[in-house]
């Protein structure tokens, strides 16, 4: 190891506290951190010159690889005029153009609107405030619940962390944050009594699938129903796309899978092409237009965020939808998706720790098994934490939803990365148990 290596990891077990991270062990463990020194493409190097595949995408957000070309020239293009400059009483021309540009990918006089805040939890307390006022700007006061689903991630400030349905994230602030009625599926949300259904502002899904649920899949045509359901019953339809947005699933946004337009729609990770930390909250005319008025009817949406509509964020955001635009990367991703599918279904049907495999677009996760009674492991033995180290040194780099071994790689990996890091994630499992 250098001594520079060394020098920065002594550095940061003495001040840097990781997210999600139990820090004791953290500390004591030889081989952390790994520091990322550079990314090219859907590769990481780190500070030792070792180079791995990027699997998770780097916790989701990355869309194109790293230093992408027309992205990094985005964005300097943008740093030569200015990085970053208010939205409160001002305007920029990436912000505006980006408002343009994701509003058009809907159809016309639909999602209309773009705010635009930090971060995925930000996007989801944006749509929530934004629902909850309107609500009250036009009398139903008393619909201020919301429905979520068990299993449920949609953030970790307090009130999209009140929305989820994972113990670990949830349970030691749930007292905190929105009244949430809890469902697990279709069958519980068309069985709620008309009383509870009253009192309920917005629904809200990860569509297709539930990310730190461990990639849970919802049936097909669920999305419809629910969009059909919520319709009829006056209530709104928020869609958390902060995973599953800029083609992850297959199509630019989970929602067209079944023709569903939501609400609210948020987006965070990707639209940056996992550049910048940037969100957008969209929304359609009839909500924004409540909120019109003269400044004393105290209509305002009062909230924001010190880089709302960050023209750095902003640049980066053009910069690659421009490329899903030029490098035709929608068209492109069927043929990768296939053969994905195709070696993942052979990893999870020859590898006796495999149980079941979940898949939507380019995301993927198989649940560990004990072998010999089929049944899960002990989650306290960190079996996946265990595995995903040890891909490392198989040039892999990924992080496990528990016991669940999950990919994500960006939409640019070619087919024969994404067997490599099958091939690494299989050879992890076997190091780790035989
Ligand atoms: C990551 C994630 C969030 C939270 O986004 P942050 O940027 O981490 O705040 C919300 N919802 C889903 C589905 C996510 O995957």
């Amino acid at each position: 190891m250098s001594h520079q290596t060394a020098h920065l990891r002594q550095l940061d077990k003495e001040h840097l506290w990781h997210p999600f991270t139990q820090m004791q062990a953290w500390r004591e463990s030889e081989s952390d951190p790994l520091i990322i020194a550079s990314g090219e493409g859907v590769h990481l190097t780190d500070s030792e010159g070792r180079t791995y595949l990027d699997g998770n995408s780097s916790i989701w957000t990355n869309i194109h690889g790293h230093g992408h070309p027309t992205i990094d020239a985005a964005i300097r293009n943008q740093l030569d005029q200015i990085a970053h400059c208010s939205a409160l009483g001002f305007s920029n021309e990436p912000a505006i153009l980006l408002a343009e540009k994701l509003t058009g990918l809907f159809p016309e006089n639909t999602l209309n609107k773009a705010f635009f805040s930090d971060n995925g939890s930000t996007a989801i307390e944006c749509a929530c405030k934004m629902s909850i006022q309107y609500r009250q700007l036009v009398g139903e006061e008393s619909r201020h619940e919301f429905i979520a689903f068990g299993g449920a991630y949609h953030g970790d400030t307090v009130g999209a962390a009140s929305l989820g349905g994972i113990g670990v994230f949830q349970d030691r602030f749930s007292s905190h944050g929105y009244k949430v009625h809890r469902i697990e599926s279709l069958d519980d949300l068309e069985s709620l009594p008309a009383g509870t259904i009253d009192s309920v502002n917005a629904i809200i899904i990860e569509p297709l699938i539930q990310g730190a649920a461990g990639m849970k899949t919802w049936p097909p045509g669920m999305l419809r129903s629910m969009r059909e359901w919520c319709d009829r019953n006056g209530i709104f339809l928020i869609l958390d796309e902060v995973m599953t947005g800029f083609g992850r699933t297959g199509r630019m946004f989970a929602c067209e899978h079944e023709g569903v337009i939501p609400d609210f729609l948020c987006l965070a990770k990707g639209l940056t092409g996992g550049y910048l930390p940037l969100a957008a909250t969209l929304t359609h005319d009839r909500i924004y237009n409540a909120f019109l008025g003269e400044y004393e009817e105290l209509k305002t949406f009062f909230y924001g965020h010190s880089y709302c509509a960050n023209p750095l964020g902003c640049a980066a955001a053009l910069g690659s939808l421009q490329v899903f635009k030029e490098e035709g990367v929608i068209d492109s991703l069927a043929p990768k998706i296939e053969a994905f599918s195709a070696r993942l279904r052979e990893a999870a049907e020859t590898c006796r720790h495999y149980g079941e495999l979940r898949q939507v677009g380019l995301i993927a996760g198989i649940d560990l098994i004990d072998h010999q009674t089929g049944g899960p492991l002990d989650w306290k033995a960190e079996t996946g934490g265990r595995i995903c180290r040890a891909a490392r040194r198989h040039g892999l780099l990924t992080r496990p939803v528990r016991d669940t071994l999950t990919l994500m790689p960006p939409l640019a990996i070619s087919e024969n990365e994404i067997s490599q890091a099958i091939d690494a994630l299989v050879k992890a499992t076997h190091d780790v148990l035989g």
